[in-house]
């Protein structure tokens, strides 16, 4: 099975019906991108920044930060790097940053809220992206956006901060992507109109999840709730989808569910681009694929959809594939 999947190491993906998908994979440091080069990916759909930022005592300078992202723009390049802003706050605390105590926080200052709060942190991370994305294909995405004005003012920072780095004659891409995960049910139900001022989409399912089922993703007595495939779940994946979809833009998703193997046919079947996972996953979602028909899956979806509960969507799954396996 191991030399199976490695003679699919340098191949495209290509469903059973010959459509390409795009197989990336998730990073959290730069150590990572060893395992992402060995195991194939297309690309890098989700790099978190948090680890510049955690496990020290001052923020990382501009320069710094600038190096780490310079470094895996070209170790991929000509390969498409999505590099999603910093995502702190929630459970995730910063030493040299006190944040007032809250009650709720997944539900609080965190990620895009807390980087249009506090701006010179922002700014400082969008320069260092700006000045990198002359080295490779660089996407920046936004995390944790609801509404249409956070999103406004991001770009409208990112905006300033080039203008200004143009100015002083440093060498700035002018083909950078900007996109925002779609991980909050209001950004899902919204996606149609924030879709229009977005060059992508890339659906958190870990938080998406958490946020539509009201279950922490932590939290095991409630776990029972956490259902990738629960038909309301599946049903705001697939709103994104035909949004985006409208207005001619490109869907990936981020989340752990972009790597289930149940879920994966599901996804094809609704449209969805991208799939970004941890590198381990890949072959084995590339094998999978090519058994796959998109074009049957695509016909199922209403069906799946209008199906009540996780179980019976699982099991439709289980019972179609084990026929295609
Ligand atoms: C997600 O929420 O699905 C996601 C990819 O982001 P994180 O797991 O870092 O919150
Ligand atoms: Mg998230």
């Amino acid at each position: 099975r191991r030399e199976e999947l490695r003679k699919l190491l340098d191949q495209p993906t290509i469903s059973a019906d010959g459509q390409h998908v795009e197989l990336a994979a998730n990073i959290g440091s730069v150590e990572d991108l060893q395992k992402v080069l060995a195991n194939g990916a297309e690309g890098i759909g989700l790099f978190r920044t948090e680890f510049l930022y955690m496990g020290r005592s001052a923020m990382p300078s501009e320069e710094e930060q600038f190096q780490v992202y310079k470094h895996v723009l070209e170790r991929m390049n000509p390969k498409p790097v999505v590099i999603r802003t910093l995502d702190i706050g929630g459970d995730k605390e910063l030493p040299y940053m006190k944040l007032p105590e809250e009650s709720n926080p997944f539900l609080g200052l965190r990620a895009i809220r807390l980087c249009l709060s506090k701006q010179e942190i922002f700014r400082t991370q969008l320069r260092a992206l700006l000045r990198a994305s002359a080295y490779g294909q660089l996407k920046i995405m936004f995390p944790m956006i609801a509404v249409m004005e956070e999103l406004r003012e991001a770009k409208q920072l990112l905006k300033e901060e080039k203008g200004k780095l143009v100015q002083e004659g440093v060498p700035v891409s002018e083909n950078i992507e900007v996109g925002i995960m779609i991980e909050v049910p209001a950004a899902a139900l919204g996606a149609d109109f924030l879709a229009q001022e977005v060059d992508f989409f890339s659906i958190g399912t870990n938080d998406l999840i958490q946020y539509t089922m009201a279950a922490d993703r932590m939290n095991e007595t409630v776990s029972y709730l956490y259902q990738p495939c629960h038909p309301a779940v599946l049903r705001l994946i697939h709103m994104v989808i035909r949004a985006a979809e409208r207005e001619g833009k490109w869907v990936g998703m981020c989340g752990e569910m972009a790597g289930d193997v149940t879920a994966i046919p599901i996804l094809l079947g609704m449209g969805l681009h991208e799939f970004s996972m941890s590198a381990s996953s890949i072959l084995p979602a590339r094998a999978l694929i090519k058994e796959v028909s998109r074009t049957e899956w695509a016909g199922y979806t209403q069906q799946i959809l209008a199906m009540s509960s996780q179980e019976q969507i699982q099991q439709f799954v289980k019972q179609k594939t084990r026929s295609d396996l």
